[in-house]
């Protein structure tokens, strides 16, 4: 077999990330696949190298003895490893037959077909928290309690009653997995007798009834940080679902919700900034004067100009909220809202008229809107 570079293998530069080997691996996989190329021997070669090429390029470790090393790094042991099993070289011609390489193995890993094998790892578990707009503002240390998974103390995992034994699974022959064909590949799919464990048990463990594993539930602590947005999650590595014999747990997914608020509604093209409405009064948007603005931390003074319209956005500097991923601190902006007084009592209206008559008459240079709107039809009634 070539040594090709297996990068260039794959058609990816030095610095891809796991996701783009991933995918590169599956572009390649399709294209060189046998069953796509039947009788192709040069396909069948360049699959052999690019499946080659990912299983050292998936795993960190050989991968980062290769970027050091090179080809030199494998030349001692030999590509047993991990899906291999010394499958390459029963190549020959009979593809997917039974002495040859399994390429349900490789598909079914990529395919997400494969159902949780014998000692898979744990699988990743998704959960939500709620949390107020304040919360989300200055971020929070969240204690939740998640259900999980503990192996059966009872029968230590095996499923099977005290004093019998769990025997290999007559369906599957205890590999956990069985193999379907769908379309042009073969795929791999859970064990339907043995639900992929590989063991049928006769006499089921009282306490977990078979399963090997109890229900249980854990807390752990979530650190939200500070600018967190509605919809977005924290990852706790290694905190999902617990592996078996001895793989790796999944992870664990918070997905976040924020709590709509009273007041204020947060941007949503810019989510460090906060909108609320201001509702003042009519006559301290004519005359001018200070008002109150709530912002999540407390009240601050706002001066209104004389003079202020209806729907004025007036910023209020660094009053929003923090970003995520930086120390950039948001505005607040208050939209003001001019209330029109109700329920005047008779005082009022009498002031009210006595300034209307007053102002009626004026050229309108005080109300310039009014004047611009007639303007604009002086056509149609002059
Ligand atoms: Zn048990
Ligand atoms: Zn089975």
């Amino acid at each position: 077999m070539s040594n090709q570079d297996y990068y260039e293998t794959l058609g990816i530069s030095k610095s891809a990330s796991e996701d783009d080997i991933k995918k590169a691996y599956r572009k390649m996989a399709m294209k060189y696949h046998p069953d796509r190329n039947p009788d192709n021997k040069e396909a069948e070669e360049k699959f052999k190298e690019v499946q080659k090429a990912y299983d050292t390029l998936s795993d960190p470790q050989k991968k980062a003895a290769y970027d050091q090393y090179g080809h030199a790094a494998f030349e001692q042991g030999g590509f047993g490893g991990a899906g291999g099993a010394g499958g390459f070289g029963g190549f020959g011609g009979g593809f997917g037959g039974a002495g040859g390489f399994d390429f349900g193995d490789i598909f079914s890993q990529m395919f997400g077909g494969a159902g949780r094998q014998p000692n898979y790892q744990g699988a990743d578990v998704s959960y939500g928290v709620e949390i107020t707009l304040e919360e989300a503002a200055s971020g929070i240390k969240k204690q939740i309690t998640i259900p999980t998974y503990e192996e059966c103390d009872v029968c230590h995992g095996s499923g099977a009653k005290e004093g019998t034994k769990a025997s290999t699974c007559r369906t599957c022959g205890g590999s956990g997995t069985v193999h379907v064909r769908q379309a042009i590949f073969q795929i791999q799919q859970t064990c339907p007798t043995c639900s992929g464990s590989g063991k049928e048990i006769k006499d089921p463990c009282n306490r977990c009834h078979g399963e090997g594993r109890v229900k249980t539930s854990k807390t752990v602590e979530v650190n939200i940080p500070a600018g967190i947005d509605d919809g977005q999650r924290i990852r706790l590595t290694g905190e999902g679902e617990p592996g078996t014999h001895g793989a790796p747990a999944g992870d664990l997914y918070i997905h976040v919700s924020v709590q709509e608020h009273k007041i204020f509604q947060r941007d949503p093209d810019n989510p460090t900034d906060l909108h609320c409405e201001l509702p003042i009064s009519f006559a301290t948007a004519a005359l001018g004067g200070e008002v109150e603005v709530p912002t999540l931390d407390g009240k601050v003074k706002l001066t209104i100009p004389a003079g202020t319209q209806n729907g004025k956005r007036m910023r209020v500097k660094g009053k929003g909220v923090k970003s995520v991923r930086s120390s950039l601190v948001g505005d607040l902006y208050c939209h003001v809202i001019v209330e029109t007084p109700i329920n005047l009592t008779e005082r009022q209206k009498e002031l009210l008229e006595e300034f209307e008559q007053i102002a009626t008459g004026l050229d309108r240079s005080q109300t310039p809107r009014q004047k611009s709107f007639w303007e604009r039809l002086k056509d149609k009634f002059d």
